[in-house]
């Protein structure tokens, strides 16, 4: 029986030790920054930190190739309507080039895709989980209902696969797409630290915590900064909003189960008395099933 599944149980030991490598790295960076340059005052193990943690591995260890398929069958269908040459010019251009055009392919698409899933009701319900956190800091990235994650990542990925900087027409593999993800991984970490940081200009070109950290608020409306690196598409889409200060709560006002296993079934089974968004859907009420 065991020796059945040896090499499925080695991979897994193999992948959770990565994992455990890159959390050690990440809490390195992070806990001392946020002790440093606390945005709000905040317990190094807050509450649902554990939960935040469940969620760290369990979305790293879905397998990638869950979404090649897909998003393989959607760029191969548009590349059939696309004119002759172009697949081939991509290929030709430097790698730096390749990267710059991916991460700016992948905000697009991720922004598109965050967007729908707060203005579908069906899509926020798995989206919400995100929402649910009421401290934030950086592990709260890693805080998304698995459907939520993978729905996320197929509109980032979509748009960097149809303009030919991922395989499966790029002899070159997924390199593109690989650093593009890193990248993108380790700012989304970054602009959920709770980190009181504003970098002047800079934030007109790149996220920050204080971009983010409005999306998260509890006050306001929280249609706006879906962007993940480059807030500017934010405005050009008219969803920016970053005010000088910081928000000074966070969360929605939905009560969303603590634990994961509850956090799973919650969007599938949401609280009957939580009425539906009306004309004007506020992103903060999970709708009922109907
Ligand atoms: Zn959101
Ligand atoms: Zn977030």
């Amino acid at each position: 029986m065991l020796e059945h599944y040896g090499p499925q149980l080695y991979t897994l030991a193999i992948n959770v030790l990565r994992l455990s490598i890159w959390l050690a790295i990440l809490v390195v960076i992070f806990v001392p920054l946020e002790y440093l340059f606390a945005a709000h005052p905040k317990k190094i193990f807050r509450k649902n930190a554990l939960t935040d943690l469940g969620y760290y591995f369990m979305s790293s260890l879905i397998p990638a190739a869950l979404l090649s398929v897909p998003i393989s069958f959607v760029a191969l269908a548009v590349h059939r309507y696309m004119p002759a040459g172009f697949l081939a010019t991509m290929e030709t251009l430097p790698l730096w080039a390749r990267i710059v055009l991916g991460l700016l392919a992948n905000d697009i698409g991720y922004y598109w895709g965050h967007r729908l899933s707060h203005e579908i009701p069906f899509l926020w319900r798995f989206h919400s989980i995100h929402h649910s956190a009421e401290e934030i800091d950086f592990l709260v990235n890693t805080r998304a209902h698995p459907l939520d994650m993978v729905f996320g990542r197929f509109c980032a990925l979509v748009p960097l696969y149809v303009l030919g900087l991922g395989g499966p027409v790029d002899a070159r593999g997924t390199l593109v797409p690989v650093i593009v993800t890193l990248i993108g991984t380790f700012w989304g970490f970054f602009i959920h630290a709770n980190l009181k940081w504003r970098l002047g200009w800079f934030e007109w070109i790149i996220s920050t915590p204080a971009f983010h950290h409005w999306h998260h608020t509890k006050s306001g409306p929280i249609n706006h900064n879906y962007s993940s690196t480059l807030p500017w598409i934010d405005r050009l889409f008219g969803t920016h909003h970053l005010p000088n200060s910081l928000p000074t709560d966070y969360g929605i006002k939905a009560k969303v189960p603590d634990s994961l296993i509850d956090q799973m079934i919650y969007p599938i089974f949401p609280e009957p008395a939580v009425p539906a968004p009306k004309a004007d859907p506020s992103p903060d009420l999970p709708p009922p099933l109907s």
